[in-house]
């Protein structure tokens, strides 16, 4: 059986000194609500100048979250200006990574090659990788709802090892910030294809193990029709991970 996990993305919102707030309130919030990490896992993906006091919080007052980047550098250390090595996230007790992410894809030109590569650094430094695949629009029209994610996991699935843990985060690029998320359906079939490539890859045990989760619109409205589906194992949310009571909302989908 495979624990839940709902993810905030926050992308390029909340300084540290907003975000010390925020997971403070998230934690309350939680807590009012017997809210257990065994059962619903709940992470945070901050801005990389609030890790630390993210981190400092919830280690401090021993607070039912984890947290994570939402991006790595693919090298360990050396002259690469400006980029967040693996080693420095799990200093920062990092549980999680962010990658591959389509605005990442898309603004900053990473390819599946370097998906990858992000991918194995996070692994050598214990960091769990939360990869994104989707499908733009264009993708859609063209090749259908499965290829074009099933093509982006492929090429991570094929540097990691069957005991190596990596979360899949499906998100179709045209149901990101648009208010028209995937239909609980729609979000099944692609995770259904996904499970199957990872089962192709590295064996049976490493495909009911993984999780696979849902992002584009999720709100506190929504999400209860994904978790009905048998393949979609939690959600990662972007806007609505910006508001405390609609991200405990989402949270608490049971
Ligand atoms: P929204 O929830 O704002 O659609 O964003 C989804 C997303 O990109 C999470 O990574």
């Amino acid at each position: 059986t495979r624990t839940p996990l709902i993810a905030g993305n926050w992308k390029m919102n909340l300084d540290h000194l907003q975000s010390i707030a925020f997971v403070q309130k998230l934690a309350w919030s939680l807590r009012d609500a017997k809210h257990s990490s065994a059962e619903v896992e709940v992470a945070v993906f901050p801005p990389f100048t609030d890790l630390r006091s993210v981190q400092t919080l919830i280690s401090a007052d021993k607070l039912d979250l984890a947290h994570g980047g939402q991006d790595l550098s693919a090298h360990d250390s050396g002259a690469y200006t400006g980029e967040i090595s693996g080693a420095f996230l799990a200093a920062l007790e990092c549980r999680y990574v962010i990658i591959g992410h389509s605005e990442r894809r898309q603004y900053h030109h990473e390819d599946d090659a370097l998906v990858a590569a992000k991918t194995v650094a996070a692994l050598r430094h214990g960091v769990t990788p939360v990869v994104c695949v989707g499908e733009t629009a264009e993708d859609l029209e063209a090749h259908g709802p499965s290829a074009v994610p099933v093509g982006q996991l492929a090429a991570v699935l094929a540097e990691l090892a069957p005991d190596q843990e990596i979360v899949v985060a499906y998100e179709p690029v045209w149901a990101i910030g648009s208010g028209q998320a995937a239909t609980p359906e729609q979000a099944q079939q692609v995770c259904v294809a996904l499970r199957a490539e990872i089962e192709t890859a590295l064996g049976a045990e490493a495909a009911q193990r993984t999780r696979i989760l849902y992002g584009g619109s999720v709100k506190a409205a929504n999400i209860a029709g994904f978790m009905k589906q048998k393949d979609v194992d939690g959600a990662l949310v972007g806007g609505a991970s910006l508001d405390v009571d609609e991200f405990s909302a989402i949270a608490r989908f049971p």
